[in-house]
């Protein structure tokens, strides 16, 4: 296909899981997939891939938390490809631990790369976007940024921030008519690795408990659908709110969720 042919896209957190699925989605719908992780080997592995399957894909190192991070991949794009259409910021991680047992430097890690993250993407995406003619940035939440659970209580707030966040950015570009959407979508539980990782108090995963351990009732079993969604059933929504199917929305939320937050 070549919906996207001559867009460049930059998809954050692109080593792994959904970041990974949606590079592979849009590169293979012919756009310019500029994909970023903190992984080096994981990602040119994803990169190597795309561009030996007829596609064009480029990596770039990046922490999102870093401000002078993204003033050089900002800049790379710029150099490189001369433009910006889409943009993803999808870099996230989660642990989970009660109010009163976790440490404060776990709780700004998740501020710092979920929240900080998403900020300095807009920030400094939205100049090179609106100079080369708008485009869609797509914010990915979660359901935990709608709906409350016990014992995961940064990610949530991290989650919440987002999609409130994301609005008040929507309206900025809606009042300045610059041609950029901005969008949050809200996965439900998607079988992806950050269910290894966010399972636990700390940073360095102790207090590990299985997989799709019970957060707040947030397992497989609390969904309505009674199973976990695909990478490409987010991939699907980041497609159309990437594309000009999606114009009249922006400042909104994209839900996903197998009917996790109906009830
Ligand atoms: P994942 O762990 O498979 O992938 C996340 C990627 O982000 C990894 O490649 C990791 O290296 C990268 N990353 C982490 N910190 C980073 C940083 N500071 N800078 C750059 N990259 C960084 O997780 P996933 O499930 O694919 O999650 C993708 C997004 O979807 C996250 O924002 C997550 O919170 C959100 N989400 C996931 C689910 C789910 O159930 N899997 C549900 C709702 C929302």
């Amino acid at each position: 296909s070549d919906k996207f042919a001559g867009k460049v896209i930059l998809i954050t957190g692109a080593a792994n899981g959904i970041g990974k699925g949606a590079a592979m989605t849009f590169a293979a719908a012919g756009a310019i997939v500029v994909a970023t992780d903190l992984q080096a080997d994981t990602s040119e592995a994803l990169v190597n891939g795309i561009n030996q399957a007829g596609g064009t894909g480029h990596f770039i190192a990046h922490d999102v938390s870093s401000e002078d991070a993204w003033i050089s991949v900002i800049d790379e794009i710029k150099s490189r490809f001369g433009r910006l259409d889409i943009v993803i910021n999808n870099a996230g991680i989660g642990f989970t631990g009660l109010v009163t047992d976790m440490e404060l430097s776990v709780w700004q890690k998740m501020m710092a790369v979920n929240v900080d993250g998403v900020f300095l993407g807009v920030k400094h995406s939205l100049p090179l976007m609106r100079d080369t003619g708008g485009g869609s940035i797509i914010n990915v939440s979660s359901v935990a940024g709608i709906k409350a659970t016990a014992n995961f209580s940064g990610y949530c707030a991290t989650k919440a921030a987002v999609k409130s966040f994301t609005k008040s950015a929507a309206l900025e570009s809606a009042a300045a008519q610059d041609g950029v959407r901005i969008n949050s979508i809200h996965p439900g539980i998607i079988d992806t690795a950050i269910w290894d990782t966010l399972i636990g108090t700390t940073e360095d995963g102790s207090n590990e408990v299985p997989r799709a351990a019970t957060l707040g009732g947030m397992t497989a079993e609390g969904v309505p659908f009674g199973r976990p969604g695909t990478i490409q059933e987010i991939v699907n929504g980041m497609v159309w709110l990437a594309s000009d199917e999606s114009s009249y929305m922006t400042g909104a939320e994209l839900v996903l969720d197998g009917g996790f937050t109906a009830g």
